[in-house]
């Protein structure tokens, strides 16, 4: 079974968002890659498989055609399609590392990601030590001889930090570690990390790469033959697989990625220039601002910048948590990526989880996921609730 024939990996991004990972079905011609709602498959005689299909924890041509899109889309050697984000995550940790080693995580990673590595790998004997990756230094000091994995989100959530890929993956690579880059927020259509020298990228495609907020999922991409068959070896393995309903959703997402992101851009920006100069914002954090002191590193590796804005609120918690709950486009809830704005107070909702650490973030900010309506009712929306 093979994830896709070679010319639809080719092409500009968009056509291999669309193209890629699948050919129109032999059989009937099918455009869209169906939905094999199949856990097994006849054999031809023992052993005889048909296009290598035997069992759908270890394979399904619904998700084999997703993977391929992903890969295509990454520019990898191989995609891997799993149950969700923190399952993709899962598999990397399990996959690369052995108990004794050790890897630099950001300083204001995802929640979830940090609760991965502090509660689950940490116990069965993978250390961590937070760095702030914008500090290629801090980085530098972070790394220890056991050190297997750099693990970088950038920009990060919600804190929006940005860490150079290029000068991170040489890092890595000079201490004899993997780079794994976190390329959720930014999405495969504005920043590709395996172009840049990382190994490994992984998703929560239930973010932009799905889009519409119907559908949790996750994704590895890695470049090297040798890595992939550790993660694919675990992924059959442990068996968090994407399922065929949720491979189709997160495929005829992927499609119209390149188009819903220009939106989300040009939103956000309009979000921003609006939020900038509000009496009740004080900091507004978005790459795409000249004083981001991540700008000069996102306008090189990213095409923009994209949909994510964090402001903080003058007032405290309290009027962040008022903003949060005043708002009628913007729905308050947690995620992201999806067409729909959405609102969120970091400190009590997707960050909790860090509360007391290092890794809290302020009270006072509040974390928009600008989607693609129209621009101006999204001002309007911040403009009430901001009062
Ligand atoms: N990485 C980032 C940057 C995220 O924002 C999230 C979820 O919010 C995840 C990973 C985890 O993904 P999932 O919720 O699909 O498990």
């Amino acid at each position: 079974m093979s994830q896709s024939s070679d010319h639809t990996q080719k092409g500009g991004f968009e056509t291999r968002a669309i193209h890629g990972g699948y050919e129109p079905d032999a059989t009937t011609g099918a455009v869209i890659p169906p939905i094999y709602a199949t856990s097994t498959y006849k054999q031809d005689g023992v052993g005889g498989l048909r296009g290598g299909y035997e069992y759908s924890r270890s394979a399904n041509p619904t998700r084999t055609a997703l993977e391929g899109a992903l890969a295509a889309v990454e520019q990898g050697e191989r995609g891997f399609a799993f149950a969700s984000g923190l399952a993709a995550e899962d598999a990397i940790l399990r996959a690369l590392t052995s108990p004794g080693d050790h890897a630099v995580i950001p300083d204001d990673a995802y929640g979830g990601t940090f609760r991965l590595f502090d509660k689950v790998a940490r116990p069965w004997g993978l250390e961590h030590t937070p760095a702030h990756l914008a500090d290629l230094d801090a980085v530098r000091a972070a790394i220890r001889p056991e050190t297997k994995l750099v693990w970088v989100e950038t920009p990060t959530n919600p804190m929006l930090s940005v860490g150079d890929i290029e000068a991170l993956a040489a890092l890595a690579h000079d201490a004899g570690a993997l780079l794994v880059v976190d390329n959720t927020f930014a999405s495969p259509y504005l920043q590709q990390p395996l172009t840049l020298g990382a190994d490994l990228v992984v998703h929560s495609t239930t973010k932009y790469v799905g889009g519409h907020s119907d559908v949790v999922g996750g994704a590895v991409v890695v470049r090297d033959l040798e890595v992939a068959e550790r993660i694919g070896f675990h992924q059959n393995a442990m068996g968090a697989v994407a399922g065929p309903f949720d491979a189709f959703l997160t495929h005829r997402g992927l499609k119209t990625l390149g188009v819903r992101m220009d939106r989300h851009c040009d939103n956000a920006e309009r979000v921003v220039d609006f939020l900038c100069s509000h009496p009740a914002v004080g900091t507004v954090i978005y790459p795409g601002l000249e004083t981001h002191p991540g700008h000069e590193v996102a306008a090189r590796q990213m095409k923009r910048f994209g949909g994510m804005v964090s402001f903080r609120v003058n007032g405290g918690e309290e009027a962040a948590l008022r903003v949060c709950e005043s708002t009628k486009v913007f729905t308050l809830g947690e995620s992201l990526g999806g067409v729909e704005s959405l609102i969120e107070h970091p400190g009590r909702m997707t960050h909790q989880s860090v509360a007391g650490t290092a890794l809290e973030v302020p009270a006072d900010l509040v974390r928009l996921s600008v989607g693609i309506e129209t621009a101006d009712d999204l001002l309007a929306d911040l403009e009430q609730a901001l009062g």
